[in-house]
């Protein structure tokens, strides 16, 4: 093995050339050689694993014979690379042919190969596939060969995973057509449309494939924006002129050139000519031509690689300027899939025709997340193997509830889902009957239910009669859609709209919980371990500038109305809660000392944060209520990152340990005389709801689309029986048997309908 600067250039080579290809045959063939030459070994070869055929397919080789790839065919388990496949383990063989798993393929010419080693590819838990060394001669491969192949595989899987996904690599089996990807399910419901991309401002990497309607209009616009950009690194140049020395000064006449070579814009109009627009065309280009270039062992020719990237994002972003990122219509089912999608690109859609949003980052309790449960818009974000460059104009299913989106669905799925939309409406239509009966139980047990505001588009007239009041009014929600912190009168009026269009009802405010993964545009924090660090009260705590004229404006609100109630989030420590509470009287006696005489609210604080649990005697000698908040407690509690895909399948609220301590916590609410509610996520599942009434939580709020269903489960049961399930699930072992046993009795209840769709 060569040194060890030099494995991890060769790693770091091939990853960047297997990336950024657009072509994976050209990238596994250049791969394959690369590793050849790093081990110096006679044979590299990459097998592919087919699921349809349950079978490893040779895709790649450098030493067996070429007409060997697509033809040879090991089932799981069997012959030597089947097997590594089979354990997901490596193997390492001097002499290969004396393993009793050896099998001998004509076709490869392998017979002439003593040694082997191969170690599997693995991606989440997936087997992809098998990567291979061979050596005529007898040759142990030591340690640092199997390190650095097992190296190159786990660098490789992500890689190989995204290449499966997106298209660019295809599995023998695998038909063309319907693509499916997973997201992390932010919004309930089922989807069906035309996906319409967003294309964040100039990347290369993201411009979709559209056809061009007018190839004319599309080749001038290519010029206009080349000589635009030539007239703007021209004035750059000049302005540099006196600051840099003339070597650097050089570079812009290489750029100069480089425009202005007919090759860059003949090329780009050739593409053009051959159907695509000017971005896809000069993305195409650009994409080609630095692809070249960084696979060529010279400094000098990678530098320019980055010069011809920089240049073409620059062309690029001139051709943006008259060609909006986002369309002017929409068609009547678009699902806005992109990048990032922020809640002003929401806006631009009309409410008709969005209905479904997928996005490559994000999170179900990021902000749009948040937004998009409150218009009932199916939504899954996080997905990261999106290939977004190729799904524009493409028909979709969108599964909100799993989690999934389905490129090109074929017929028989359509119809599925076309089958499930319409029992979502008839279910929504039926339950809507029941919307304004109490959410009382068989044997006369009520259970208030709460909403969680925040949002100018949730309907308060329509709601106040179906509940109990506003359980969580999330303030960071407006602060987001602001550009600077908003002033008190600003805020008072925000606050005086909620407290004035839910009143009599109780609305409980949060004062700003900002931080983790709620930034403010204009107050960014930047941290390692966000959901760990500068968070909620922590934040407030630290600016009493900010909180005073959130208190002041909540305060001012409420005159004359007395239905405000105020949470404090994200609390650690009891001290915190003192603090709070001076800085709330405080603003009293200010207000008071104004004029304006207002009676202390009732105050709570959210139990998210573990610490608390153990801590509710000294918390209720100080506040008048408990809210427990299930999204953060489940995260701190069970160390998963809420936003995280790669371990959004541990992130689960029904965790026992999660459900012994809200167990816990209702118990212990109940003997210190406090009112406890909930107002996560969990609140507004069904199944979850039934058991958090079982457990005696005195309220549960939840997303106004949730009610219905939360409502219907309460009036089906009977509080007795309730009981008897959570008694049977407190004494389950793992998050698995929970759920069995949940789906089970709901199943048994004939409530499984008001639940997500199961597979
Ligand atoms: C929670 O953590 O459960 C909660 C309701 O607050 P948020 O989702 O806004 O963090
Ligand atoms: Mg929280």
């Amino acid at each position: 093995m060569k040194s060890k600067t030099s494995m991890l250039e060769v790693l770091r080579r091939v990853i960047q050339e297997v990336n950024g290809a657009r072509n994976l045959d050209a990238a596994l063939s250049t791969m394959v050689r690369r590793i050849r030459k790093a081990m110096q070994t006679d044979v590299c070869s990459f097998y592919l694993y087919d699921k349809t055929l349950e079978s490893l397919v040779l895709m790649e080789t450098i030493g067996l014979r070429t007409q060997a790839v697509g033809h040879v065919v090991l089932p799981l388990g069997e012959g030597l690379v089947g097997l590594v496949a089979k354990r997901s383990e490596p193997l390492n063989l001097e002499d290969a042919r004396s393993h009793p798993h050896f099998r001998y393929f004509e076709a490869t010419g392998e017979e002439r190969y003593s040694s082997f080693l191969g170690v599997p590819i693995i991606h989440q838990r997936q087997m992809l596939g098998v990567l291979v060394v061979q050596q005529a001669e007898k040759r142990s491969y030591d340690d640092e060969d199997e390190a650095f192949l097992v190296t190159m595989a786990a660098q490789l899987a992500g890689v190989l995973a995204h290449a499966l996904a997106t298209g660019n690599l295809t599995r023998p089996a695998l038909p063309g057509g319907q693509a499916m990807f997973k997201g992390v399910a932010a919004s309930p419901g089922v989807a069906m449309g035309e996906a319409v991309v967003i294309t964040p401002p100039a990347d290369l990497n993201s411009v979709p494939d559209l056809v061009p309607s007018n190839e004319a209009y599309e080749i001038a616009r290519l010029k206009e924006a080349i000589a635009k950009t030539r007239d703007e690194i021209r004035a750059a140049a000049e302005r540099l002129a006196s600051r840099i020395s003339s070597q650097e000064l050089a570079l812009f006449d290489v750029y100069q050139q480089m425009l202005g070579e007919a090759a860059l814009s003949e090329e780009v109009e050739k593409r053009i000519r051959e159907g695509q627009w000017a971005p896809g065309a000069l993305a195409d280009v650009v994409r080609r031509h630095v692809q070249y270039l960084e696979r060529v062992d010279d400094d000098y020719l990678s530098e320019r690689a980055a010069d011809i990237r920089d240049l073409g994002r620059r062309v690029l972003s001139h051709l943006q300027e008259d060609a909006p990122s986002t369309p002017e219509t929409y068609p009547d089912n678009a699902i806005l899939v992109g990048d990032e999608i922020s809640v002003a690109m929401l806006g631009e859609v009309p409410r008709d025709k969005l209905k479904g949003l997928v996005s490559v980052h994000g999170s179900s309790t990021s902000h749009v997340a948040i937004v998009a449960r409150a218009m009932g818009i199916p939504t899954v974000l996080g997905m990261m193997d999106l290939p977004l460059p190729r799904l524009n104009g493409a028909p979709v299913v969108l599964d909100g509830h799993r989690g999934r989106l389905f490129v090109r669905p074929t017929a028989d799925l359509t119809l599925r889902y076309e089958n499930l939309i319409a029992e979502e409406k008839v279910l929504s239509e039926l339950l809507e009957h029941e919307q304004d009966l109490p959410s009382t139980t068989q044997d006369g047990h009520e259970m208030p239910l709460m909403v969680n505001t925040g949002l100018a588009v949730d309907a308060t007239t329509l709601l106040k009669s179906r509940i109990a009041g506003v359980g969580l009014y999330r303030t960071e929600v407006p602060f987001m859609i602001t550009e600077r912190f908003p002033g008190e009168k600003e805020q008072m009026r925000m606050y005086r709209e909620q407290l004035e269009g839910f009143a009599p009802l109780p609305v409980v405010m949060r004062t700003l919980d900002i931080g983790g993964d709620k930034d403010l545009p204009y107050f960014p924090i930047e941290e390692a371990n966000p959901f760990l660090g500068w968070r909620g009260m922590r934040v407030t705590l630290d600016h009493p500038e900010v909180l005073m004229v959130q208190l002041r404006a909540m305060l001012k609100a409420s005159h004359g109305l007395n239905n405000l109630y105020v949470l404090f989030p994200m609390i650690t420590n009891v001290e915190e809660v003192d603090e709070a509470l001076k800085l709330l009287d405080r603003a009293i006696i200010e207000l008071g000392e104004e004029g304006i005489t207002i009676k202390r609210p009732k105050v709570g604080v959210m139990i998210e944060v573990p610490a608390t649990i153990y801590q509710m005697d000294a918390l209720a000698k100080r506040v008048d209520f408990f809210s427990v908040g299930s999204n953060d407690l489940t995260q701190y509690l069970l160390a998963v990152d809420r936003n995280n895909p790669r371990v959004s399948s541990l992130y689960d609220a029904l965790h026992p340990a999660l459900l012994g301590a809200l167990q816990e916590l209702s118990l212990d609410a109940r003997r210190l005389n406090k009112p406890i509610s909930l107002c996560g996520e969990l609140a507004g599942d069904p199944a979850g709801a039934l058991l958090l009434m079982a457990m005696g939580f005195t309220a549960l709020s939840m997303n106004a689309p949730s009610l219905p269903k939360v409502r219907a489960a309460i009036r089906r049961v009977t509080l007795h029986d309730a009981k008897a399930l959570l008694a049977e699930i407190m004494c389950m072992d793992t998050p698995t048997q929970v759920h069995e046993h949940l789906n089970k009795r709901m199943d048994e209840w004939q409530l499984s309908h008001l639940l997500p769709p199961r597979d």
